[in-house]
């Protein structure tokens, strides 16, 4: 069986997502093929999609000219397995603030019950990274953050990590989304987490 995974090629940190779903492949033992996709027709026959981390407005703009968001968004009402790093999380969030006091609007694919604040812990400079401790993983897991958004509410979602008050990785159904960069480090152990999510 040969996993196909698209990874959304939009914008954003797509190239380090790449390694990271093969070698987690590699380390389940499983055959993953990893395609970009930036039209439409390009989410045909895929198992699952990565929503990389980058500038989810630049993601919406690009994603809606070209037909792809409308399509991948029935999709994932569907049941579609989707992976959502930091703007991919937005993309996925029911409910989206851009501060504190702004009106909510919802995310792209708004499947995920969750409310996100962009860019919650501060500027670039308010970027960080720090161990995590991760529900049913043994060692803790480093979690680097840029630039990313808090989940000021969990929602309906199950949270498997949190730091500094808030929840980082939640996932619900087939829907799972980190606000930091799993795909920075060396670690696969969150790619597998997915992977094995869309066999089960
Ligand atoms: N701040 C970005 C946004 O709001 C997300 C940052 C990231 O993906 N690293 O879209």
């Amino acid at each position: 069986m040969v996993l196909k995974i698209g990874l959304l090629g939009l914008q954003g940190a797509i190239e380090e997502h790449e390694v990271a779903v093969m070698n987690a492949g590699r380390t389940l033992g499983l055959e993953v093929q990893v395609s970009r996709v930036t039209l439409p027709e390009q989410l045909e026959g895929l198992d699952g999609i990565i929503l990389p981390g980058g500038e989810s407005t630049a993601m919406i703009k690009q994603g809606t000219r070209s037909g792809l968001l409308p399509k991948l968004n029935s999709m994932l009402a569907q049941n579609f397995p989707a992976f959502g790093t930091c703007a991919g999380a937005i993309l996925l969030s029911k409910k989206v603030r851009r501060t504190e006091d702004s009106p909510v609007t919802q995310g792209a694919f708004p499947f995920l019950d969750i409310e996100i604040l962009r860019n919650g812990y501060g500027s670039q400079r308010d970027s960080f990274s720090t161990d995590l401790m991760i529900k049913g993983f043994e060692e803790p897991f480093e979690g680097v953050f840029i630039r990313a958004p808090i989940i000021s509410e969990p929602g309906t979602s199950e949270v498997l990590a949190s730091t500094r008050g808030y929840p980082v990785f939640v996932r619900s159904g087939k829907i799972m989304v980190t606000t930091f960069h799993p795909e920075l480090t060396e670690d696969t152990r969150i790619h597998s987490l997915f992977l094995k999510s869309i066999i089960e």
